[in-house]
């Protein structure tokens, strides 16, 4: 081997000294998901959560970075066949990226709709194949990586900044490239502040987000920052308690079943059908849904947010049967169930512009230009578990002085997670679950 030419093994245990993480949803650690083989490796630039523009703001910006990542990692997975998955209105970046996308790599517009930037929808529209319930993308012999973590593999750097939209009732809806661990309220700041007196925000997008207090931090996975007035429907649906959940739920739902015909997991053929996962609350009195197929809820919203007439909460539903499960012990037998897409899948498709109409974000801009200003905060907040897997265990102490790309936390021997590194420089202080820096 010549010298600066790197081994697959030498690459990937960079990708994880790196800590590298999927930027766009649970936090996969990279290294471990690279360490498949696949035939086709796609790089999702779907994003199809409305008013979110980060992935198409990177691939603007940086295409070549972001194609360099892609292209080591179709190395490392063995890859005959490279895809870039992006909407088809995106026609500038496309015209972009063109000529710059490797011999054995094609682009493929995909349909601007929701959920297009489903793994398991996104491979089905890229190739025709389905992965069956309860499998990732390997079983169908490919990967798919987000725009940020082909961003990061070409950087080839400790993941310390972090790129996001901020969006919603803000002053001007941007996107940002800070350091990890900044709060939702600095993010929010530098979209110069909220519109609506009493603001809440929602991290990750209107569909697949989670409520979030201003002292929050931005972690590895967080593509966005949706702030809403606290009366918004969006908003009171997501802090709508159980209990009330499944009591409505119970005594509401007609079991029209449009929750079902929307499904984009029950369209692709998979055995889950919400409203079977509805009819069950009536059936225990205790109100915990157990129906089997709960268990492949992709938690795309799209049953709650948009088919229900009732305006009933199918994925709450969906989501707790899950757990319930999960509890349980009780899977799904694969082999006894077939499976194949519904001739309606594409008829059934939600367009995005229908999405933010129904959603109440019409009056807000559409649009998330990158800010070009470096952010420098004073302190930022590093959760411990910012990856799947387990939380990483710190490797600093109190009053430890770091430099910006130092390593603060690594995962525990032979246990999934993602090292975690100074996001700036300064002074730490060590918690239960996080490690904090003052800078200096
Ligand atoms: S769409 Fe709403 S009312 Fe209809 S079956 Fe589903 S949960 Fe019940
Ligand atoms: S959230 Fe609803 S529509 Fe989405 S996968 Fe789950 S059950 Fe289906």
């Amino acid at each position: 081997m010549s010298a600066g030419v790197s081994t697959g093994a030498q690459l990937l245990d960079r990708i994880a000294a790196n800590g590298v993480v999927g930027a766009g949803g649970a936090g996969f650690p990279t290294h471990v998901k690279l360490a498949s083989r696949a035939d086709c490796i796609i790089l999702n630039a779907a994003e199809c959560e409305p008013l979110l523009h980060k992935d198409k703001e990177i691939l603007w910006h940086y295409p070549e970075q972001v194609l360099a990542g892609l292209t080591r990692a179709s190395e490392l997975v063995g890859a005959k066949e490279i895809v870039v998955g992006i909407k088809g209105k995106y026609a500038e970046v496309i015209d972009r990226l063109g000529p710059m996308v490797p011999p054995k790599g094609r682009i493929v517009p995909l349909s601007d709709t929701y959920p297009a930037g489903d793994e398991f929808i996104l491979v089905y529209d890229v190739t025709g194949k389905i992965i069956p319930p309860g499998k990732i993308p390997p079983a169908v012999s490919c990967v798919v990586i987000n725009v940020e973590t082909a961003w990061n593999i070409g950087a080839d750097t400790p993941v310390t900044e972090k790129f996001l939209t901020v969006a919603g009732a803000v002053r001007s809806p941007v996107t940002l490239r800070v350091p990890i661990g900044i709060t939702v309220a600095e993010a929010v700041g530098l979209a110069g502040g909220a519109t609506v007196a009493n603001a809440r925000a929602l991290i990750g997008g209107v569909m697949m987000g989670q409520l979030a207090s201003p002292d929050e931090p931005i972690t590895k996975t967080c593509g966005g920052v949706i702030v809403l007035d606290a009366g918004h429907t969006v908003i009171r649906r997501y802090e709508a308690p159980w209990k009330t959940i499944a009591r409505i739920g119970a005594s509401a739902c007609d079991q029209c079943s449009f929750c079902t015909e929307f499904c984009p997991r029950y369209l692709l053929g998979h055995p889950i059908e919400p409203h079977k996962t509805m009819r069950s609350l009536c059936f225990v009195e205790s109100r915990e849904p157990a129906v089997i197929g709960s268990q492949f809820c992709c938690e795309c919203n799209l049953c709650t947010m948009m088919a229900c007439p009732e305006d009933l909460d199918p994925k709450s539903v969906c989501v707790h049967g899950k757990r319930q499960l999960a509890a349980a012990g009780r899977e799904w037998e694969a082999e006894a169930h077939p499976y194949r897409a519904e001739l309606q899948l594409n008829n059934r498709r939600i367009p995005t512009s229908r999405l933010i109409v129904k959603l109440g974000l019409a009056r807000f801009k559409n649009e998330g230009p990158l800010l070009d200003r470096r952010y420098e905060p004073e302190r930022v907040i590093l959760p411990l578990k910012q990856h799947a897997g387990a939380p990483a265990r710190p490797v600093v102490v109190d009053g430890t002085q770091l430099e910006k790309g130092d390593v603060v936390a690594q995962p525990e021997d032979g246990a999934l997670g993602a090292a975690i590194h100074a996001s700036i420089a300064g002074t730490c202080r060590v918690t239960e679950d996080r490690v904090i820096i003052t800078g200096s």
